[in-house]
């Protein structure tokens, strides 16, 4: 009788939408989900994206199945736009690596083999991506969290991160916001992530980055991965998922990779069998379209440069809207200081708005961002920052 089963609530980010395409005020604004508008204010294709995809269906290429660990020349450029072209660990071939569902399936694989292979927490930043926390408490893990944003100050609370993590269980897995941390915006600094790497080789702990945003922290997607190139260098057998959701703009098409560094080729093999055994009862095998598309840009130098130059183009319109928003708020005379909208960086302002002031936010004025005052940047533009500062000024002045 599925009249016994209790509605669920609606989904932190996605019932955000939801709830905007029901609304039908004409200036309404949806700045919840972390997806990227142009100016006009609409959906972005790459340039070079869709270059890929005419050739690709020029190509007319078959669609047969994927192998379980996806399309291995994808998995390969991908590790190497990750971990960079001169990583030990790739070159030696001890880097276990799949394709996956994008980001959040590669959490979702990782999580569970944890847990299968003994793991019972994992450690998370407070605050984190809403949706880490369920997507490991259904691998089967306790989530547990670490310090890492002081609300007081609106900054990185770095000596409650370093002594939450020497404190937590030795072997732990640990799993960190490779850049452009979301929701706050706030990375540590590479002196500050030497010392967290030496805390993780002190603790034995296992590193486990999330890179969702390569590209659009420092805008340049080369350089956004020198946190975890400098943990490899350190000596940490990592693991990594990465989303292609966002720096190429494939939010649909489901593009990510899990990889896992081990000490030997052999182990790097046992460790892709045991995800292979994983991902063939859960979905069998991933994508190729998205796959293929990204492929195809990163095995060529010329789309390569093209794609992180188009990316750095998406990385500066927020940066410039970051600008514009908190002038917006200071010409209004705001008493609160907006100095972290344009100090944060990648998608997200963590504005430090109260639930309160989102929920007016949302009633009054049609603006929808999360619950914990996060709003996408990526969602403001030309034509409606100053419609969102007035709005803001409204909720928290008034
Ligand atoms: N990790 C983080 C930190 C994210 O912000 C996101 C996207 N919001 C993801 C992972 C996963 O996104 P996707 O599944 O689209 O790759």
């Amino acid at each position: 009788h599925w009249s016994q089963f209790p509605m669920a609530p609606p989904d932190p980010i996605i019932g955000l939408t939801e709830a905007y395409l029901k609304d039908d005020f004409p200036d309404k604004v949806n700045v919840g989900v972390g997806a990227y508008r142009c100016d006009q204010g609409m959906p972005f294709v790459l340039p070079v994206v869709r270059e890929a995809e005419n050739e690709l269906v020029a190509e007319e290429l078959d669609h047969e199945y994927s192998g379980i660990a996806g399309c291995p020349n994808f998995v390969d450029v991908a590790l190497k736009f990750a971990y960079g072209d001169d990583c030990v660990p790739l070159k030696e071939n001890r880097v276990a690596g799949v394709q996956t569902l994008s980001g959040t399936g590669g959490l979702r694989v990782f999580g569970e083999v944890l847990h299968q292979f003994g793991h019972k927490h994992i450690y998370v930043p407070n605050p984190t991506w809403g949706n880490h926390i369920p997507i490991f408490t259904n691998a089967g893990l306790e989530v547990r969290k670490y310090r890492y944003y002081d609300n007081a100050t609106s900054n990185l609370d770095f000596n409650g991160l370093l002594d939450d993590l020497q404190a937590i269980p030795e072997g732990s897995c640990v799993l960190l916001h490779a850049c452009a941390h979301n929701p706050t915006g706030m990375d540590p600094t590479m002196e500050q992530w030497k010392q967290i790497s030496n805390v993780a080789k002190e603790r034995n702990l296992l590193p486990f980055f999330d890179c969702a945003y390569q590209g659009f922290a420092s805008g340049d997607a080369r350089k956004d991965a020198a946190a975890l190139r400098m943990f490899v260098e350190d000596g940490h057998n990592i693991a990594l998922v990465q989303s292609f959701s966002k720096n190429f703009g494939l939010y649909g098409q489901r593009v990510g990779a899990l990889s896992v560094v081990a000490d030997t080729p052999d182990e790097a093999k046992r460790v892709l069998s045991q995800l292979k055994v994983h991902i063939r009862p859960s979905y069998s095998n991933p994508p190729r379209h998205g796959a293929r598309i990204v492929s195809k840009i990163l095995s060529s130098e010329k789309k390569t440069d093209e794609f992180v130059e188009q990316c750095m183009g998406m990385a500066k319109r927020i940066d410039s809207m970051r600008i514009k928003l908190r002038n917006t708020l200071e010409e209004l005379g705001s008493s609160r200081s907006w100095e972290h909208v344009t100090k944060q960086i990648g998608m997200f302002a963590y504005s430090g708005m109260s639930k309160d002031e989102v929920v007016a936010l949302r009633e009054k004025h049609h603006i929808y961002c999360t619950l914990d005052g996060r709003i996408s940047m990526a969602g403001v533009t030309s034509k409606n920052v100053e419609y969102i500062a007035k709005a803001i000024h409204d909720v928290t002045e008034g």
